[in-house]
C-alpha cells in the first residue's frame, strides 16, 4: 500500500538539495564557526551565506537574522527577550503553545479572542493597548485552521508607538510571501522543518534597533544574541531551503491551491454535515481543516492511518491531552464538535491521485464511524 503523507503542517521531508548541501558540514567541513583557523572560517562562511539566503526570503538584512534551534525557541526568545516582569503583553487565543506558554509566565497579559474564522480584529487590538504595552505577538497564519491574520493592518495600528511587534510566521515562511517591512513586524519566528529544511533549526528576525535581552547566555555567538556553537549543517540546510522556497514558491502554490480546492470541494460534496474550519479565502494554500459532526477526530485519524493516509486532528488523544484544541474552542466550537476536527495539509510531494484516494477512502470511513456513533442522528 502506498502511504500518503498529508501532515505537512506538522513537518516536511528535507528537500534532497538541502540534504546534499548539509552533508559535508557533518564531515570534511566540521569546523566550529567561532574558530580562527581555516576549518572555522570555512564553517563561518557557510553560516554567513545561509544568513543571506534566509534574510532574502523575508526581505530582511542578514545582520537581523539570529539562528535558533527552531520555532519554539524563536517564540520563547521573542517573548522573554522583549518584555520585563511588569510589561503588558497582547497576544491571541489561537497562538501556538510556544507563544502562549511563555506569555503565561507574566501577570499582565491580554489574550484577544478571534472570530469564527479565526481572525484577530485589529480594532479590538487597538482598544486593548495600554501605556504599559511592550509586546504584541500575533501569529501570521494558524497551524491548525490555516487562517492568515491581518498582520499588515496590525502593523499599521502599532506603527510609531514604540511597541515591539512579533509574529510567529512558522507556518508561512517558505510557503507564502513574507516580507518583514510590508508586514511591519519587529520580530518574526521561522522554522526550517516546516519548509523542507532540517529539524532543530530556525531563526528569529530582529529588526535593527529593537531592544532585546539575550535569551541563551554563554559564548558570544550570533553577535552576543544567542550563545552556543552554531549548528552549521542545520544552518546550511535552512539557507538552501530558503533559496529553494524563493525559486519554487509560485510553482508550488499553483499546484497546492488546485489540490486544496479539489479536496475541500470533494469533502463537501461527499460528506454531509461537515464544516470547513478557518477562513474560506484568507487561508494557507496547503490547509484543509474540517469538522465532521458526530465523529471523533482520532477515530478518523486512526482509520485513515490504517489506509496509509497520515493526517492530524485537533481532538484530544492525538495531542496527548484530554482537552480539545484551544483553537477549536476559540473559533466557537462546542467541546463536542471540537473533537471532530481533522486536518489535511498538503505539500511538494502531494499528487492529484493522492487527493483522489482520500476522496475515495474518507467518506467511507465517516459513513462507517457514523453508523457506529450514538451521536449521529439516524446515521447517514
Ligand atoms: C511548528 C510550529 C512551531 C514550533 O516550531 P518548532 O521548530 O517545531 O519548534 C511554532 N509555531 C507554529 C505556528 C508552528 O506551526
Amino acid at each position: 500500500m502506498k502511504r500518503i503523507y498529508l501532515d505537512y503542517a506538522a513537518t516536511t521531508p528535507a528537500h534532497p538539495e538541502v540534504l546534499a548541501a548539509m552533508q559535508p558540514y557533518f564531515s570534511q567541513r566540521f569546523g566550529n564557526a567561532s574558530s580562527m583557523h581555516s576549518f572555522g572560517q570555512e564553517a563561518k562562511a557557510a553560516v554567513e551565506r545561509a544568513r543571506e539566503q534566509v534574510a532574502a526570503l523575508i526581505g530582511a538584512r542578514p545582520e537581523e537574522i539570529v539562528f535558533t534551534s527552531g520555532g519554539t525557541e524563536s517564540n520563547n526568545f521573542a517573548v522573554h527577550g522583549a518584555v520585563k516582569a511588569d510589561s503588558h503583553i497582547i497576544t491571541s487565543a489561537i497562538e501556538h503553545h510556544a507563544v502562549l506558554e511563555p506569555c503565561k509566565l507574566y501577570k499582565n497579559v491580554t489574550i484577544l479572542p478571534v472570530d469564527k474564522h479565526g481572525l484577530v480584529d485589529p480594532d479590538e487590538l487597538r482598544k486593548a493597548l495600554t501605556d504599559k504595552t511592550v509586546l504584541v505577538s500575533i501569529m501570521h497564519a494558524n497551524n491548525e485552521i490555516g487562517t492568515i491574520e491581518p498582520i499588515e493592518e496590525i502593523g499599521k495600528v502599532l506603527k510609531g508607538k514604540g511597541i515591539v511587534f512579533h509574529t510567529d510566521a512558522v507556518q508561512t515562511v517558505g510557503g507564502i510571501e513574507v516580507d518583514v517591512n510590508k508586514l511591519g513586524v519587529d520580530l518574526l519566528s521561522l522554522s526550517g522543518h516546516k519548509f523542507y529544511g532540517p529539524k532543530g533549526i530556525g531563526a528569529l528576525y530582529i529588526r535593527k534597533g529593537t531592544k532585546m535581552k539575550s535569551f541563551l547566555l554563554g559564548g558570544g555567538q550570533e553577535r552576543h544574541r544567542r550563545a552556543s556553537t552554531e549548528n552549521v549543517p542545520g544552518i546550511v540546510g535552512l539557507g538552501v531551503a530558503a533559496e529553494l522556497a524563493i525559486k519554487e514558491m509560485e510553482m508550488r502554490n499553483e499546484k497546492l491551491l488546485k489540490l486544496r480546492n479539489k479536496l475541500i470541494e470533494g469533502i463537501k460534496k461527499n460528506i454531509p454535515d461537515v464544516i470547513l474550519n478557518g477562513h474560506p479565502e484568507k487561508r494557507l494554500p496547503k490547509n484543509v481543516d474540517v469538522t465532521v459532526k458526530y465523529v471523533e477526530g482520532e477515530s478518523m485519524l486512526l482509520n485513515l492511518d490504517m489506509q496509509g493516509i497520515a493526517v492530524s486532528t485537533g481532538s484530544a488523544c492525538s495531542s496527548g491531552s484530554l482537552e480539545p484544541s484551544h483553537v477549536m474552542i476559540a473559533i466557537g466550537h462546542s467541546p463536542e464538535t471540537a473533537h471532530g476536527s481533522i486536518r489535511f495539509t498538503l505539500g511538494r510531494l502531494t499528487a492529484t491521485n493522492d487527493i483522489d484516494r482520500v476522496l475515495d477512502v474518507f467518506p467511507k470511513i465517516v459513513k462507517k464511524l457514523r453508523a457506529m456513533s450514538p451521536l449521529a442522528k439516524g446515521g447517514d
